[in-house]
């Protein structure tokens, strides 16, 4: 299956992401930013919910750092690499998980 990547499908929230790492120094997050996945959206099934996953793990139980950016995504990375990005229930969400399905 092709692999969709954050590039693709979300290029305005890669770049929010990339002004958060690069504020914060963050340059091995940076580097993930070009080849990052979006594996899935998050699973509660709120229609206004944007978070998505960017790797095959699930959060019950690991422990995880959170990156907040501008306009308050929180980005979650475990054992260095991005996990999760949380997008809370709202019209922004709504957006983000209606172009997720688009682009799947
Ligand atoms: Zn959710």
């Amino acid at each position: 299956m092709e692999k969709l990547l954050l590039k693709d499908c979300l290029p305005e929230v890669l770049e929010e992401m990339k002004a958060a790492f690069e504020q914060k120094e963050m340059p091995k997050l940076l580097k993930q930013l070009e080849t990052l996945e979006i594996t899935e959206v998050c699973e509660c099934g709120d229609a206004s919910c944007g978070s998505f996953y960017t790797d095959h793990l699930r959060r019950d139980n690991i422990e995880v750092e959170g990156i907040r950016t501008e306009s308050g995504f929180l980005v979650e990375v475990y054992n260095g690499r991005i996990h999760y990005v949380e997008v809370m229930p709202s019209e922004t969400g709504r957006s983000i998980r209606e172009k997720i399905t688009m682009c799947k």
